[in-house]
């Protein structure tokens, strides 16, 4: 079950590209996914032949838009095998759908003295939104802790779910660490106590085959970027029941039925949580992604990104004065690490000029680097289209630039 590597680079333009004169060994890929061809084209396609505002058009070119929206649309549900198309609801990305959740959840369902569950683990798209919504609604914001290895502490989950909490928000899979969480086993505590659970996807989209009537979980939010698309278009899926009760997230066109001084209508699913023209070249490009992926196979993606990231473990453990931060037992293609007291900032400014780009600091994850009292640390994420001679590259820079620093 092997992956085209060869060819699967090729897909990729900007793979080929030079960086300081170096081939660009690119290992950001938690922070956002290069694309290949077909994206580009799709939404270059959009630009060049059909596009025109979307919804309610009599003429031509809107009603291809429209189909090719509403296509995409159908394209994410297969994906992530909702239960109705209605259920997935196009945003800009993670951050606008747990703000949407987080806004019209309160609106609709939250009062003074409520409890709202996430993790130590969180990016800090799935705590600040909480946090407002704390200080507006006069909610409490709880989290599940975390051990040394980065993994959530399930011990006291019977206390941390109580009758005071509201709604379960947890990251399928942490940014920082890759730590792939216990979710199925939270909606499950969870829902025993009829609390819903939204699921921070951001992580977890591009790696491993996402079905969320499987998950039964109520909501979950990801990325297009992340996911090989374009920038600009991420979903939120909600179960049809919470999305129908819950109040809009904005208002503008397309969210409305009726409008009046004395009174408006909202739309129905999914337009109510839709405000405003949708990102149709957005969208457009996402099904192309989607469909790029699904022709490669999701199951040998996992495979091969698992085999890197044994690969870079094995080379990265024999490094000198290496600490890696956060060793989950189970654990996605992204490591976190520390070399001696070598500043994070001054390891990646070095391997850039390397060719190799790597993420430093706190990731948007400050509660987990307070955890482990540290300001941040260097993180390679891999995608399907790394090699393993490029981890050879990653673990020689570090070895040259830790040599430098003596
Ligand atoms: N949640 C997690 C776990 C993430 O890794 C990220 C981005 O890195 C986000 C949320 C926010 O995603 P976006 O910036 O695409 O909205």
């Amino acid at each position: 079950m092997n992956i085209n590597l060869e060819q699967i680079r090729k897909d990729f333009p900007i793979l080929q590209e030079l960086v300081h004169g170096k081939p660009l060994v690119y290992f950001d890929n938690a922070a956002t996914t290069h694309k290949p061809r077909v994206v580009i084209d799709a939404v270059a396609e959009v630009y060049e032949k059909y596009n025109s505002n979307i919804h309610r058009g009599v003429h031509h070119l809107s009603n291809v838009c429209t189909q090719a929206h509403e296509n995409a649309r159908i394209k994410v549900q297969q994906f992530i095998n909702a239960k109705h198309c209605h259920e997935v609801i196009f945003t800009r990305g993670t951050t606008e759908s747990i703000n949407l959740v987080a806004s019209s959840f309160a609106d609709t369902f939250l009062q003074a003295g409520d409890e709202i569950l996430v993790s130590q683990l969180e990016h800090h798209s799935n705590i600040v939104p909480w946090q407002l919504i704390e200080k507006r609604k006069g909610i409490k914001l709880r989290y599940i802790p975390i051990n040394e290895a980065g993994e959530l502490i399930l011990d006291n989950i019977n206390d941390l779910i109580n009758s005071k909490t509201k709604l379960v928000s947890i990251a399928h899979i942490s940014n920082a660490l890759g730590t792939i969480n216990p979710i199925k086993e939270i909606i499950e505590i969870a829902h025993a106590k009829d609390v819903p659970v939204m699921i921070d996807g951001a992580q977890a989209i591009q790696h491993v085959a996402v079905d969320v009537q499987q998950l039964d979980c109520d909501f979950y939010a990801f990325s297009g970027h992340k996911l090989y698309g374009p920038t600009g278009i991420g979903v939120l899926y909600g179960k049809e029941e919470w999305l129908n009760k819950m109040e809009p997230y904005q208002g503008g066109g397309e969210m409305i039925k009726t409008v009046s001084f004395e009174g408006t209508t909202y739309n129905e699913l999914p337009f109510k949580f839709e405000a405003g023209t949708p990102d149709f070249s957005g969208s457009v490009g996402l099904a192309a992604a989607i469909d790029y992926l699904q022709t490669i196979g999701l199951d040998k993606i996992d495979q091969y990104e698992h085999e890197l990231m044994d690969y870079a473990m094995s080379k990265l453990e024999a490094i000198p004065n290496i600490r890696f931060i956060g060793t989950a037992k189970n654990k996605t293609s992204v490591i976190s690490f520390l070399i001696g007291d070598i500043h994070p900032f001054d390891m990646g400014t070095m391997l850039d000029k390397m060719g190799i780009a790597v993420r430093t600091g706190h990731h948007c994850a400050q509660p987990v680097m307070q955890h482990f009292d540290i300001p941040g640390t260097i993180r390679a994420s891999f995608s399907f289209y790394n090699t393993k001679e490029e981890i050879d590259k990653l673990a020689e820079g570090i070895i040259r630039i830790a040599q430098l620093f003596g």
